[in-house]
């Protein structure tokens, strides 16, 4: 078992969550576009000049209308996983049947770029509706990426939790749907996106990478085999002036002896044994 894992995760969104909702206009579409044209390239070259392995959860909607995209992220041998086919929040669905119904398209979709049926699914949104975790089990996901109850420590979801506000709280029964943590720190999108409203996204590229590394130096130091994710987005760290600094957080990483890299379905199949 390696010291440290290093799980770098890429969220190819792509256009998919500029066409809900009221968002879209030519320029918030372009924004996907990018990510689609230029971030992809740009982070596939980086992490092939690094012999890096990395996990792109990519929405259905990305994948169909971005195949040759997707597939070159495939041919470099980096992971395809699950992240909604439309990219819809899953407590935004009408019904469970519709939720699913978005699950199984995205299923199919994956299947149609990798060949293979995806084991791992990341909410859009990082949220899960009351039926997120029975939908995934019935679909026979064996990993799950949105969740928060740990933060360098794989950990499987429970079912049937109950947190009343006038009771204390249940924790109810361990599912067998690992769960690999991630964190609103560990996260491009808030630091780097402009959204308007409350995200401007002007954070210092240079102070937020340095965050980043300076959390991995103390996983590195105090949990023993931690896995550390990273979620970036091609849109937003594809870009110029984030890029190089993901570079330098890559080779800092590297520099340390017994770090892994690796894809994380590798590191959920390792862990569920
Ligand atoms: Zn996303």
């Amino acid at each position: 078992m390696p010291r440290a894992t290093v799980c770098l995760s890429f969220d190819f969104d792509a256009v998919s969550p500029w066409v809900l909702g009221d968002e879209l206009s030519p320029t918030q579409l372009s924004r996907g576009l990018f990510g689609a044209r230029t971030g992809v390239p740009r982070i596939l070259h980086l992490l092939e000049e690094y012999d890096v392995p990395a996990t792109f959860f990519t929405p259905g909607h990305t994948l169909d209308s971005f195949p040759d995209r997707s597939r070159e992220i495939v041919e470099a041998g980096h992971g395809v996983q699950h992240h909604g086919w439309s990219h819809t929040p899953p407590s935004a669905f009408d019904s469970r049947a519709a939720e699913r119904a978005d699950v199984e398209r995205g299923i199919e979709s994956i299947e149609r770029v990798t060949g293979e049926r995806p084991t791992g699914y990341r909410s859009p949104s990082w949220d899960l509706s009351e039926h997120t975790l029975d939908i995934l089990q019935e679909l026979g996901f064996d990993w799950d990426s949105s969740g928060m109850a740990t933060d360098y420590t794989p950990y499987y979801l429970r079912e049937g939790w109950a947190a009343p506000a006038d009771d204390v709280y249940d924790p109810g029964t361990e599912t067998d749907v690992l769960e690999l943590p991630v964190s609103w720190k560990r996260d491009d999108y808030p630091a780097f996106a402009f959204r308007g409203g409350e995200l401007w996204g002007f954070a210092d590229p240079a102070r937020v990478v340095e965050n980043w590394a300076a959390e991995f130096d103390w996983m590195y130091d105090t949990v023993e085999g931690g896995v550390y994710t990273l979620t970036m987005h091609p849109q937003v760290s594809g870009r110029g002036q984030i890029l190089p600094h993901v570079e330098t957080l890559i080779e800092h990483m590297r520099s340390k002896p017994g770090v892994a890299f690796r894809r994380m379905d590798d590191v959920a199949r390792e862990f569920r044994g």
